[in-house]
């Protein structure tokens, strides 16, 4: 879930500034947000998973690029049109071949969503659409969204106990009581 609000917010609309735009910037995106493995988060698991994706290409980088777009819009559109968000989201699951599966590993059972492919793009796509789905249907479409600072337009996924988010960080909601602050009283 994480990782897809992050994978979104690699580009800046307003500011125009871009975090993924080469494959270096792809490696070190991934190397921050390791697959979800049993727990440990340095697990051998993880390390053998991740290992998987160290030569990555222009190729890898293009599909990504292309998946941010689908996550971003996901975000953006779930609180207004919901099933235009669920067909994102089928869409891109259904491209990505993802498939749950039940694991045991560590003396530990979990689960994981996984895609038949060793594409790069196909396992992160299985994982932040289907993490965003969960969030869909657990908590309803509303819970995505799109920060109302005029100079941020970040997503964020909300999952506080009154579902009111409307900024994607406290900064955002300082600076926007701030500005409100400032045009009252040179209003009056
Ligand atoms: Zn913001």
């Amino acid at each position: 879930m994480e990782t897809a609000v992050d994978l979104a917010n690699t580009l800046r609309p307003i500011k125009g500034e871009d975090a993924l735009e080469t494959v270096e910037q792809l490696q070190g995106f991934l190397d921050d947000h390791p697959p979800a493995g049993p727990g440990e988060p340095s697990s051998s698991a993880t390390d053998r998973r991740t290992g998987r994706w160290r030569r990555l290409t222009r190729t890898d980088l293009t599909e990504v690029r292309a998946l941010r777009e689908t996550v971003r819009g996901v975000l953006e559109r779930a609180s207004t049109d919901a099933v235009g968000a669920a067909m994102l989201i089928n869409e891109g699951l259904r491209r990505s071949r993802a498939t749950p599966a039940l694991r045991h590993d560590h003396g530990r059972w979990w689960t994981e969503v996984t895609s038949d492919t060793d594409r790069c793009a196909a396992h992160l796509a299985a994982t932040t659409l289907s993490a965003l789905a969960s969030v869909i249907a657990a908590l309803g479409p509303t819970r995505l969204g799109v920060c109302a600072g005029p100079s941020c337009r970040a997503t964020f996924v909300d999952l506080s106990r009154n579902g009111s988010k409307q900024y994607c960080t406290r900064t955002c909601a300082h600076r926007a009581s701030v500005a409100a602050y400032r045009s009252r009283r040179s209003n009056s």
